[in-house]
């Protein structure tokens, strides 16, 4: 039964009013809202862990995707969403496009309910139903832009009902830049509350028993066969590959934790680092791509976990030499350009151009940490551009400017080089879904880049054969012949700059 419930101090109404509903308006509005609501310590620790600049934010899908995913992926972990029906809509659909096969809790409200508090309430009536030990290691409960906005304080929920775990994260579109950062939300929410369980008393052991080895911990999502890669890796160092962060099950937290180093393969987890740091773990940037990548790393893998040299020189003697083979082995010619958001494009282009590719630029959604640092200086030492945080603008213009043989990126870049008759591919498609680590991951990319390269003649034919058809005013499926009428064009541009005048006018008074 639900306890008699405190009166939670919420709710801002600010945030139902006026357009600012949504991540396509208002977000200044709903910035403010919800440091009214009490949740400014919340929105300062994301603008000190997930820095934006040099402009606003990149544009990405909801942020809460990466949490959401991360808790779904979860045994034993039940996902409850607190927002607007058509973000959950749009979340809940996406998430089982990719797959989750687990239902999504949905806390529904109206204004009537975030007015008056009855939301936060419906929430705590929520999580009490579903804290079912025999199911449930945890419940993790996303406000998602709006509650944020209002203040619906989840940090008034117990921390746990019944020996089930409730974890309450705020994951707004204002104040969590991308989904990748979105997944550290989560991430390093669970590993505080782990860490502190793990201080506080004996905890679970992971499922395969302890580790006979020291472990190293690797931080960020990878291609299944990578943490195996690198676990071979760190055998002759004596050392064994730990739990992959976001984990699949709460127990391998605890492992995760009780590490000798942790690798930090995806550079944007800040708040996990911070968890791995408070309990006495040190990090290692960048990751083992290519030969420069794995000589560089399991030289720091080996400081950080007090392996001696010749234990190390030994390890690099027995794997560098099949990196070599294998890269020479699977050679890329070409001009490339590279954008997307997962958070590995250095690591990508690092890899292309020691397969002999010719990068020019690198766009990425995450912002600059130290954990990416080595991976920046190599590929600005070879003449690449690096940019963080890009813009869609951003990475564009790299394609105009290089006129690159292939542009590998996001969803918008792919179509407009396609356009160009540019050879493309999707990031996270096609090149997220390779092994990237070491032996195993030289040369794996060959194959796919290879064979996009080898397009650009039939991209030549089908752009001779339709001509314009299809593009400008032309685009879409017509019954006579489309007519251009750039007089509407010019009359709805003329309403908007009177708009944003009349805006700015009210803005000074
Ligand atoms: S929760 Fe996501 S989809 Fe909904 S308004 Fe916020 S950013 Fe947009």
């Amino acid at each position: 039964m639900t306890p008699s419930a405190v009166s939670p101090p919420v709710t801002n109404p600010q945030a139902l009013q006026g357009d600012g509903l949504g991540c396509h308006s208002g977000k200044e509005e709903m910035l403010a809202a919800a440091r009214a609501a009490g949740k400014s310590e919340t929105l300062e620790q994301y603008a000190k862990d997930y820095p934006k600049g040099p402009h606003d934010q990149p544009q990405s899908m909801c942020p809460a995707f990466g949490s959401l995913r991360v808790g779904l992926r979860m045994r034993r972990t039940a996902t409850i969403l607190s927002g607007s029906a058509c973000c959950v809509y749009g979340l809940t659909f996406t998430s089982h496009f990719y797959g989750a096969r687990r239902s999504v809790g949905y806390v529904p409200f109206n204004s009537e309910t975030l007015v008056t508090g009855k939301l936060f309430e419906d929430i705590r009536e929520a999580v009490y139903k579903l804290a079912d030990p025999a199911h449930y290691d945890a419940i993790v409960i996303t406000n998602l832009c709006v509650p944020t906005a209002s203040g619906v304080p989840l940090q008034l929920l117990p921390k746990e009902i019944n020996g089930v775990r409730i974890i309450g994260i705020d994951v707004p579109g204002f104040g969590v830049p991308t989904h990748a950062e979105a997944k550290d939300v989560l991430a390093g929410a669970m590993l505080k509350y782990a860490r502190t369980e793990a201080e506080q008393g004996p905890v679970q052991a992971p499922r395969g028993g302890k580790s006979a080895k020291p472990t190293v911990t690797l931080l960020g999502e990878m291609f299944p066969a990578d943490p195996v890669g690198i676990g071979m890796m760190l055998d002759p160092l004596g050392l064994a590959a730990g739990p992959v962060v976001p984990t699949r099950e709460w127990r391998e937290l605890y492992a995760a934790l009780d590490c000798v180093a942790v690798a930090a393969i995806h550079p944007f987890y800040t708040a996990s680092i911070r968890e791995f740091e408070a309990a006495g773990r040190s990090i290692v940037a960048s990751a083992p791509v290519g030969y420069d990548g794995t000589e560089a790393w399991l030289q720091a893998i080996g400081g950080a976990a007090n392996v001696a040299q010749d234990r190390i020189d030994a390890a690099k003697n027995r794997i560098l030499p099949a990196i070599k083979g294998a890269l020479s082995k699977m050679p890329i010619k070409g001009r490339i350009t590279l954008s997307g958001y997962e958070g590995s494009e250095l690591l990508v282009a690092r890899l292309l151009i020691e397969s002999g590719a010719d990068v020019r630029y690198v766009g990425t959604a995450c912002p600059r940490t130290p954990w990416s640092e080595p991976d920046r200086v190599w590929l600005e030492s070879k003449g690449v551009a690096v940019q963080y945080r890009a813009s869609l603008e951003q990475d564009l213009q790299a394609m105009q400017e290089f006129q690159p043989d292939l542009a590998i990126g996001t969803t918008p870049v792919v179509q407009k080089a396609k356009e160009l008759t540019i050879p493309a591919l999707y990031f996270t498609n096609l090149i997220s879904a390779r092994p990237l680590m070491g032996p195993a991951g030289a040369g794996s990319l060959a194959q796919v880049v290879n064979a996009a390269l080898a397009n650009k003649a039939r991209f030549n034919e089908m752009k001779d054969f339709f001509g314009d058809v299809g593009s400008g005013h032309n685009a879409g499926v017509w019954e006579g012949m489309p007519v251009d009428r750039p007089e509407f064009r010019d009359h709805y541009k003329k309403h908007v700059i009177k708009l944003e005048k009349k805006k700015k006018a009210e803005e000074m008074i």
